[in-house]
């Protein structure tokens, strides 16, 4: 295969700012444009709803790469510039400003967006979704005693924000459907020790109910109205309930999209010099065997790599399983694996202490995900036990004496 000449990076977040780092790291040296609708240099989005929010770090430790760094790597960053079409016949990407550009190869890392209220006052002033530097910024001044924030929405995004803000002493309300937050995730005994930390926090956690409606007064938020008809204060809402796959330019050049864009397991689209990493990536995962789309940083940060060995004429899978992180309060916690085969859950360590390592076995007695909670440096000690699928004795994946290399 001939090496391309102009490689086109859509899409400002981790996985576009990783795409274009392994470019370089792997020698090509051909013009790389980099196009990112958002005007600020790509940054992570974690510390958005964690230390940033709650005010303990700043935003510059969240930015990928400081601007000299694309100069020295001589990326052509375009900020502020929507990609609006691509026509893979042609090859060429068309930009927000009516300019179009030809590639050889395109990566598409166009990420997600915050999935919108389904209900009626949600274009209200004071309603806030999570996804930017300046969503973040805007959540964060609603904080403060006295202050009445309500969170639609107990996922990882909306508990992490209720800490952040529960740590600004305002009073807090969250929202959740299910009996309890995250137990889709991470299933019901985990879950319920997250319940139970933020109540003790202080958070008036509502669980199997729904907002309906809310309420605003002279076109601001004022209150939240539940599906029984009880109405929660409001000075702030915050929509945490769910993300949606940016695919409008991959149903523009025509590539299979199906919940994200389809990839195989060297994350190329139906398009052969199309690939497409982190949010949107639809994989052909090769362990798994089967599809899974994963809105996970470290997916953003380790696909890139693999992508761009492949479309530089090599041959990988990516075959990572999913990772993430979440703090809230002083619950810090790890997750590696699937639970998705799962049939039996065994924990080392005390749930009620908040300091355990959890494990999710299959019924042939495999490890297929394990979560750390307060306690550190477990995933690399576990992961070669998951890859492997090594049988184990749940007696012992309990036993917190027994070493992991020895289970
Ligand atoms: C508040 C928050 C906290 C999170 N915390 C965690 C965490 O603790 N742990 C964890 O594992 N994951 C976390 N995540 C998820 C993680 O941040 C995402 O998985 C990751 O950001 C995905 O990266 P990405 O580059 O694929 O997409 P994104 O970060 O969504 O970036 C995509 C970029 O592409 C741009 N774009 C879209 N369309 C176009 C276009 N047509 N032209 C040009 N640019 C375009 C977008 O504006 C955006 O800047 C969090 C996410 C959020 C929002």
């Amino acid at each position: 295969m001939s090496s391309p000449e102009h490689v086109v990076v859509v899409g400002g977040g981790l996985a576009g700012a990783k795409t274009v780092e392994a470019l370089r790291d792997q020698g090509f040296d051909g013009a790389v444009t980099l196009i990112a609708a958002e005007s600020e240099l790509p940054y992570e989005r974690p510390p958005l709803s964690k230390g940033f929010l709650a005010g303990s770090e700043p935003f510059d430790g969240a930015v990928v790469h400081p601007k000299k760094w694309y100069t020295e790597h001589s990326i052509h960053l375009r900020l502020g510039e929507g990609a609006t079409a691509v026509d893979p016949t042609a090859h060429q990407v068309t930009v927000s400003d009516g300019s179009r550009i030809h590639y050889d190869k395109l990566v598409l890392a166009t990420g997600s967006v915050p999935r919108t209220a389904p209900f009626q006052g949600a274009d209200a002033d004071g309603v806030h979704y999570l996804r930017t530097h300046a969503d973040s910024e805007a959540i964060k001044q609603e904080f403060g005693k006295g202050r009445h924030l309500v969170i639609i929405g107990g996922g990882w995004i909306g508990l992490e924000v209720a800490a952040a803000a529960r740590g600004a002493s305002t009073e807090v309300a969250v929202i959740e459907p299910s009996e309890l937050p995250l137990a889709s995730v991470i299933g019901p005994e985990i879950a319920k020790v997250y319940a139970e930390v933020h109540r003790a926090h202080g958070v008036d956690l509502r669980t199997s109910t729904s907002a309906d409606e809310i309420l605003a007064e002279d076109g601001h938020v004022g209150a939240v109205r539940l599906e029984g008809g009880e109405t929660i204060e409001a000075d702030a809402v915050v929509v945490g309930i769910g993300a949606v796959p940016v695919v409008d330019l991959a149903e523009s050049a025509d590539l299979d999209v199906d919940n994200g864009v389809l990839v195989d397991a060297g994350l190329r689209t139906s398009d052969p010099d199309i690939w497409a990493v982190g949010d949107i990536a639809n994989q052909d995962h090769p362990l798994l065997g089967r599809r899974i789309r994963v809105e996970h940083w470290a997916t953003a940060l380790n696909q890139p790599a693999v992508a761009v060995t492949n479309l530089l004429g090599g041959d990988e899978k990516y075959s990572e399983l999913p990772y993430f992180f979440s703090d809230q309060y002083d619950l810090g916690m790890e997750f590696y694996g699937d639970i998705s085969s799962a049939s039996r859950l065994v924990i080392r360590g005390d749930l009620e202490s908040r300091e355990f390592v959890a494990f999710w076995l299959d019924d042939g007695s495999h490890i297929t995900a394990v979560m750390n909670v307060n306690v550190w440096d477990v995933i690399d000690a576990v992961k070669p036990l998951i890859l492997a699928k090594e049988v184990v004795d749940p007696a012992k994946v309990a036993d917190p004496d027994v070493d992991y290399s020895e289970l």
